[in-house]
């Protein structure tokens, strides 16, 4: 088949390998002059891991993933109240045993891409036409084409799924706050230790190691209701992240000086997408584009792969004549891994992210006390349960 992608993100380019090693013909286009570094780390666990190791990706991620030692809860002094190693879970605590740049896992991807596939950088699709053989496809640049399928990987904001299903704000729920990435220097050795502060006015901020020496990520997670600033207007989302880091305490002088600087800022709502559907005719919906659960979840990466996967394994395994079938057996075999990947870890709700004072001197003596059997066993108990969800089992592996 002749599919084309849009979107040459996470999911995009995990579904190219895929369908690529499935035989099939296949053009990604993406709206970025060149592949999009950047990105915090991110984790590979439990169905996730099975999924890239069955498309025979695990090996070139784990040579390229960057080797944690866990996350170490501070105050406002950096002291340290707890520390929770990557050992402590078997390798599925907050930081898990396998943790990889989301800049080094994408570069993973296009290179075991590069060759099988063609890759279109600075495009996108304008208009679309769908009818039951195959979609129409006009270019922002350069001729129209005809697709049998069009794969709509192009992220939360999804240009495609504007165009099939309608505007955004039908399928995009707030989850009330907002999340932005960064990359600062790194204001202490960390030595592979991820550093987690948690501010009254329900703000979490952490920083994560960086693979260049001297340079670390930081994260500001803010629930509550912003006035949320134009999604193009960078100044205006900084300002809103300085307001967010303004205590004066701990790192937070640094991290808000480094926005000046910072080479690679994302910033954006933190919102659930929900479709009534993944598929209408030969236009299917993977990754963010069809079910971003929200940095908070921390399934969005896991998301991808694992739709990746299932999508090109349900296409490979019938006639093209079916393609509307596989399409449909994807949305049903991904339902339950999408259900699971909403679900918001410990520590998104407000016992987690108080709003005042005394409610952080509740929650240290909590994380201090979690430290310790048996509260580690409640914790443990919470967070692998979230990445069980087996994976459906496929003759033949589309790699
Ligand atoms: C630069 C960047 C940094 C990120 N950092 C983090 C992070 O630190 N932590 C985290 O949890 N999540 C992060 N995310 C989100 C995370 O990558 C996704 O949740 C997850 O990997 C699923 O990826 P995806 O491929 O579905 O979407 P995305 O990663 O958003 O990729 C979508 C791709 O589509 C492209 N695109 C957008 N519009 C069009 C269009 N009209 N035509 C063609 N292409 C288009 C984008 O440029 C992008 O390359 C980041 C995303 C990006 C783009």
């Amino acid at each position: 088949m002749k599919v084309l992608i849009t979107g040459g993100g996470i999911a995009g380019l995990a579904a190219a390998h895929a369908l690529a090693g499935g035989g099939h013909d296949v053009t990604i286009v993406e709206l970025a002059p060149d592949l999009r570094p950047g990105g915090q780390l991110v984790d590979l666990r439990g169905t996730s891991r099975e999924a890239a190791d069955r498309m025979g990706l695990l090996e070139p991620i784990r040579a390229a993933q960057l080797p944690q030692r866990g996350m170490r809860y501070v105050d406002d002094r950096g002291r340290t109240l707890a520390e929770l190693g990557v050992e402590m879970f078997g390798g599925q605590g907050p930081v898990a045993d396998l943790e990889i740049l989301r800049g080094d896992l994408t570069r993973v991807l296009f290179d075991l891409v590069a060759g099988r596939v063609e890759v279109r950088f600075g495009n996108s699709i304008a208009a679309l036409a769908p009818d039951d053989r195959g979609v129409d496809v006009t270019f922002e640049q350069g001729s129209p084409e005809r697709f049998d399928l069009v794969v709509a990987a192009d992220g939360l904001h999804s240009r495609v799924r504007r165009l099939v299903w309608g505007p955004e704000a039908d399928y995009v729920r707030a989850l009330g706050g907002i999340t932005s990435f960064f990359d600062v220097p790194e204001p202490e050795p960390l030595d592979g230790w991820s550093l987690m502060d948690i501010l009254p006015g329900r703000r979490m901020v952490l920083i994560r190691p960086d693979a260049a020496p001297g340079r670390s990520k930081a994260i500001l997670t803010w629930f509550g209701d912003h006035r949320l600033p134009d999604r193009h207007d960078v100044e205006a989302q900084q300002d809103l992240v300085r307001s967010g880091l303004a205590d004066g305490v701990w790192h937070l002088p640094a991290l808000s000086a480094a926005l000046d600087t910072t080479s690679e800022f994302y910033f954006d709502a933190l919102v659930q997408v929900h479709m009534p559907e993944l598929s209408r005719g030969r236009v299917v919906l993977l990754g963010d584009a069809g079910y971003c659960t929200s940095p908070l979840s921390g399934q969005g990466t896991a998301l991808a792969l694992i739709g990746a996967y299932v999508l090109a394994n349900e296409l490979g395994r019938r006639p093209e004549a079916d393609v509307v079938d596989a399409l449909r057996a994807y949305e049903r075999n991904l339902a339950p891994h999408i259900e699971a990947g909403r679900e918001l870890p410990p520590g998104s709700g407000s016992f987690a992210t108080p709003k005042s004072r005394l409610g952080i001197r509740v929650l240290h003596a909590y994380i201090r006390a979690s430290a310790r059997k048996p509260l580690l066993t409640l914790v443990e108990k919470a967070m692998s349960s979230r990445h069980d969800v087996p994976l459906p089992a496929y003759d033949t592996v589309a790699v």
